[in-house]
């Protein structure tokens, strides 16, 4: 067993309302720059639909993550083979019309313009060129167009569904859409990492973060063109490539990263988890029915005895070890497993999991009283607005059964909540609901508390960063480009 921390985060779909206020606050921060205009270290998504880059999630096109080849894994591009011949040629590579052309306005001819019969306007000017343009595309171009056959219909997690199930989704009904937000995913096994042909990305040791140097960084892209995710980007004004960086600065002074911070619908959990690092090739080659649990186990019990016994072994603080036992990410994913990582079948082990969205509700309302539409007290999940195939395609790696678990317990939840409060549910219905969902009075009322009635200590318990002595946890970059589990020493080290 070999322990690491890592800082890890949970996103609670249910709760995101949309609102953009982590995009805005991370673009102040960070990316409010000259040839950073087009990044959104964090952006917001709506699903169905295609996402920034556009279609980002089409493998077929960009070619990242990892794929099981010969036994073991291999990135799926930027590989040993064809790593040097992308350098001069990429035809992987998203391009301008994949992000959008970044532009303002011209905002001084609204005070400048000479007197007219028509109201002055500010026209779009492209930030590139500096040229007029018609505006095309942005980040959030699909945004709230559930059901558009333009946007949700492309997007590439309905391969797969049935075309009655597509249907279904599309029924002007029954049109549903929900939020997407995503950020790096600071990976345990980043195909970023192992893609670059300067060494010029690392995870850092102590806490996981994953990170490009830029003194290193030669601008390949290959990072950009190897992340499943499109979570790297690159600067055409520094010529270097660059990413979410989790706001380190923040979380080694205690506070949590700015879109965490900021979030309006109180949906981001953050804490450090304990994992074990000797078994990441093991897991990445496991085949994709068994990813979900395999991500899963990697990440450990923080209160076992002997884990802990390894973790100081490795010269994980007391402090380190204690956060990771209060942490909310280890409650969501491990001991109520309503939290599922995205697109597993990648193979990088994200380390940013979501709580899969509830769809509107499905009952009749008869005087006081709420009626199901049939005796079956899950059958709205079963037969929800969206369909658990495409929820599965997202987080499940096409298993439905996680999905469907982690639905269960939500609603049980919901209605044990209900009986209690409201009433109209009555406490014999809630607590079969409770049994069926493999979930206790209890367990209902903890996940209730962190769901709903949290506090800012109670969703970000971050881990004392300790760095006066970093752990030097990475091989050489370059020695190690294109293999899986990049990068640990056998016996860690410390010293900055
Ligand atoms: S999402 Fe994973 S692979 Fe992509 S940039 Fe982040 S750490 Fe690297
Ligand atoms: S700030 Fe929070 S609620 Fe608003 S879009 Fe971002 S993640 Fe969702």
């Amino acid at each position: 067993m070999n322990v690491r921390s890592q800082v890890s985060m949970v996103f609670h779909l249910d709760k995101c309302i949309g609102c953009h206020t982590c995009s805005v606050a991370c673009k102040n921060i960070w990316t409010d720059r000259k040839g950073a205009e087009y990044m959104w270290w964090n952006n917001v998504e709506t699903k169905p639909g295609t996402g920034f880059p556009t279609a980002w999630e089409d493998q077929e096109k960009y070619k990242g993550g990892w794929e099981k080849k010969n036994g073991s894994i291999e990135l799926k591009s930027q590989n040993k083979g064809d790593a040097l011949f992308k350098i001069f040629h990429n035809p992987n590579q998203p391009t301008m019309d994949d992000y959008y052309e970044p532009w303002t306005y011209d905002y001084q001819n609204l005070f400048n313009a000479p007197e007219g019969a028509d109201q002055p306007t500010a026209r779009p000017i492209s930030m590139v060129t500096g040229e007029y343009i018609n505006v095309e595309s942005g980040p959030n171009w699909d945004d709230d167009l559930g059901g558009s056959p333009v946007y949700a219909k492309n997007d590439p997690n309905l391969d797969g569904l049935t075309e009655f199930q597509k249907q279904q989704l599309f029924a002007t009904e029954r049109l549903v859409f929900f939020y997407f937000p995503r950020i790096c995913n600071h990976c345990l096994n980043p195909c970023c990492v192992a893609a670059c042909p300067s060494g010029a990305l690392y995870k850092r040791g102590e806490d996981g973060i994953v990170l490009i140097d830029q003194q290193r960084c030669r601008g390949w892209r290959a990072c950009v063109s190897a992340c499943p995710y499109k979570k790297t980007f690159y600067n055409w004004n520094t010529g270097k490539s660059e990413k979410c960086i989790l706001c380190f600065p923040r979380l080694e002074t205690g506070q949590a990263p700015a879109c965490f911070h900021s979030c309006v619908g109180r949906i981001r959990y953050l804490g450090n988890v304990l994992y074990d690092a000797s078994r990441l090739e093991e897991v990445a080659n496991l085949p994709d029915d068994q990813l979900v649990e395999g991500h899963r186990s990697l990440v450990l019990d923080p209160c076992d005895p002997a884990v802990i016994a390894a973790a100081k072994a490795n010269g994980l603080h007391d402090s380190v070890i204690e956060s990771a036992q209060k942490s909310p990410v280890y409650k969501f994913v491990k001991t109520w497993k309503l939290a599922l990582p995205p697109h597993v079948e990648y193979r990088t082990f994200p380390m940013l999991f979501y709580v899969p969205p509830m769809s509107p509700v499905m009952a009749t309302k008869d005087g006081d009283v709420l009626n199901h539409e049939s005796g079956d007290l899950f059958h709205d999940i079963e037969q929800s607005r969206v369909p658990m195939a495409y929820l599965a395609k997202l987080f499940g790696a096409g298993q439905e059964s996680f999905v469907r678990y982690a639905l269960r317990k939500q609603k049980a939840v919901r209605w044990y909540r209900r009986a209690l409060t409201v009433g109209d549910v009555t406490m014999e219905t809630a607590q079969r609901m409770l049994a069926e969902a493999d979930c206790s009075a209890e367990e209902a009322e903890a996940i209730y508390q962190l769901t709903s009635l949290c506090t800012f200590e109670d969703r970000f318990v971050i881990p004392p960063m300790h760095r006066e002595e970093a752990i030097a946890m990475m091989e050489d970059p370059m020695e190690h480009k294109a293999s899986a589990g990049f990068g640990f020493v056998q016996g860690p080290q410390r010293g900055l």
